[in-house]
């Protein structure tokens, strides 16, 4: 079983986490119909590190970025997906 090194938690095992979605910026309320679409149902399927927002739901439950290997499995970073107040 893989496991992941949540930064709030440390090293759990991957059952205790929920996959969200690939990281992908979240169009305005304001976005055209299309640009929601995208957003929805339409999935990138790359071949290699991929960004993912992951949920510690049995955990500190926190939404985390996971970038993963996607042929590999290799966890290549973790991080609180939560934005900063620079960013904001
Ligand atoms: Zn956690």
């Amino acid at each position: 079983m893989q496991q992941f090194n949540c930064p709030f938690c440390g090293t759990r095992d991957q059952s205790e986490f929920t996959y969200g979605r690939e990281v992908a910026p979240v169009p305005a309320l304001d976005a055209s119909p299309a640009d929601w679409q995208r957003f929805v149902y339409e999935r990138d399927n790359p071949c290699g590190a991929h960004a993912e927002w992951w949920h510690h739901n049995h955990g500190c439950r926190q939404w985390l970025e996971i970038v993963r290997d996607t042929l590999t499995h290799e966890v290549l970073e973790i991080k609180a997906a939560r934005r900063s107040k620079e960013r904001a």
